[in-house]
């Protein structure tokens, strides 16, 4: 199916009467559901007044399947550069390899830093575990173990590297305290796990206590991640905004949005400094696909993220309370559906005209959508450009893939070092194994040598390539260096594990 057959007539309609001040807005219809739910939610946003030029895109299976092994073409990329706003319905990627992840390669493409997903509750028109849960989780949307770089490096030993940066946790904390400041949210949680990777996380939560203390009026707290997401689960009415690094979110958001009992109903959007992406979180569901079922609401929610994004709070407002109350008034799709609580079972473009009618109400029960002043669009500083700090090298870890024994492997390192350094220590897999480890650790075929500056002597880099050079004539396979730095005097490097 081209771009063109997905269309539905209110679709059509807008781009042919299209007014001069409609703000341009890139459209996929996406595959399997994806043309129903974004007809759907179109014609309610086109009904309630959303004044945008669509400009559609073909994206995903079919592109996939042409030998695009991004899933997006040139076009739509030139499209989605001019108008720089892309509502996005599902797709389907192809089974097999080779295929990219199109999320991850627009996101990444363009700058879509901030993953932001509320989790709400609608009891009791949907059965939830939490009857009050209105949380908001921002994930970090650019970095983390997301940056894709991996690599095997012995038979028994593969790596991910996980890169935080200040920019990228200044831009992402700062983002959620703005957040909740234009929607009148109380309290900011940071979710990590500092207290192992005190580097890395350590840095997000330093970052975040900076960002909090310039919001004094809203409350900020840190979580260690493992309790913080326990407590999440459990009683979710003690958060209300929640910002981590990449992965954690990536888990995190799909758990509060199962929890709220409303996976099908949540949206999400991605925003950057420049563009932002708008989405259901839920797939294609190709089965379901043709057949007019599908619930169109995380697509509609996330349209109304898009509009208030767009400064357009009035449609906004009222696609919002219109959306909350058919939900109230019982007319649900069969995947919501439940005897004795919903009204009237419907189908996709019956949902869409329930709430096409209710367009102007408010709901009775559930608390009504507000998008006061303050949730105008806001954009973020560029981050704070910090002085270079004082920079000395101080030692080196030097990988090895060696499977001789622990023994014969410090011989030999001590013995390519040839007097210029000292050999501190070897770790395996972080714990010290060299000098004194314990018989019980297991070790594996990948070594960490640390070598430190001989007392009264300074470490240069020169240093380490006459290491280097020892090490390949004497036959030592090793894999990867690591330089260690001073930063200001402080250590940018962990301990060994025991050390
Ligand atoms: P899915 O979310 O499509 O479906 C999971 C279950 O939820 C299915 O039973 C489905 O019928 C149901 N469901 C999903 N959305 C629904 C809706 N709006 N109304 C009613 N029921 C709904 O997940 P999946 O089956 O794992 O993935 C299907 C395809 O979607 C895959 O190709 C996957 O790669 C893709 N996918 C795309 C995105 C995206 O484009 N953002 C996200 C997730 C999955």
């Amino acid at each position: 199916m081209n771009v063109e057959a997905k269309l539905g007539d209110v679709v059509k309609k807008q781009m042919a009467s299209t007014s001069k001040g409609a703000v341009p807005v890139t459209v996929a219809f996406g595959d399997g559901i994806g043309p129903e739910i974004m007809n759907a939610s179109l014609k309610v946003l086109i009904s309630a007044g959303a004044d945008i030029a669509i400009e559609p895109i073909e994206i995903g299976e079919q592109v996939y399947l042409a030998g695009n092994s991004a899933g997006i073409t040139a076009d739509a990329w030139d499209s989605l550069r001019r108008t720089k706003v892309f509502y996005k319905a599902p797709i389907t990627t192809p089974q097999g390899g080779g295929f990219k992840s199109l999320n991850v390669t627009v996101r990444k493409s363009l700058g879509l830093f901030a993953n932001v997903r509320p989790c709400n509750a609608y009891m009791p028109f949907i059965a939830s575990k939490h009857p009050g849960m209105d949380v908001v989780v921002v994930r970090e949307n650019e970095e983390d173990l997301y940056a894709g770089i991996e690599h095997r490096q012995t038979d028994e030993v593969y790596q991910c590297l996980k890169l935080i940066s200040r920019p990228g946790s200044e831009k992402i904390c700062r983002y959620a305290f703005e957040y909740a400041k234009a929607y009148g949210r109380k309290k900011v949680t940071c979710f990590t796990k500092d207290n192992i990777m005190k580097l890395t996380d350590g840095l997000f939560h330093k970052v975040f206590d900076e960002v909090a203390a310039e919001y004094p009026d809203i409350e900020s707290e840190h979580w260690i991640i493992d309790i913080g997401a326990a407590k999440l689960a459990d009683t979710p009415d003690a958060f209300d905004v929640v910002v981590m690094p990449n992965l954690y979110g990536d888990v995190l958001s799909d758990v509060a949005a199962q929890i709220a009992g409303s996976v099908g109903l949540a949206p999400s959007a991605n925003i950057g400094a420049h563009c932002a992406m708008f989405e259901a979180i839920h797939g294609s569901a190709p089965r379901r696909a043709g057949q007019d079922v599908a619930n169109p609401s995380g697509l509609l929610l996330a349209g109304v993220m898009m509009m208030a994004h767009l400064g357009r709070t009035e449609v906004a407002e009222r696609v919002h309370n219109a959306w909350l109350k058919t939900i109230e008034d019982g007319i649900h799709t069969y995947d919501i559906f439940k005897e004795g609580v919903s009204q009237q079972k419907v189908g996709t473009d019956a949902f869409a005209d329930a709430v096409v009618e209710r367009l102007g109400q408010k709901p009775a029960e559930l608390p009504a959508a507000r998008y006061g002043d303050d949730a105008k669009p806001f954009m973020i500083p560029e981050p704070t450009q910090r002085p270079a700090a004082r920079k000395e090298l101080v030692g080196v870890d030097i990988f090895v893939h060696s499977a001789e024994p622990l023994a014969e492997l410090a011989e030999s390192m001590q013995r390519a070092a040839n007097g210029l350094m000292k050999l501190e220590m070897i770790t395996n897999r972080g714990v010290k194994v060299w000098p004194e480890g314990l018989p019980e650790t297991f070790c594996t075929d990948h070594w960490r040598c640390r070598y430190v500056a001989k007392q009264g002597q300074v470490f240069n880099k020169a240093m380490i390539v006459e290491l280097q050079k020892s090490l390949a004539f004497s036959g030592v396979d090793f894999i990867k260096t690591e330089h260690l730095f001073t930063f200001d005097g402080e250590p940018g490097y962990s301990l060994g594990q025991g050390q």
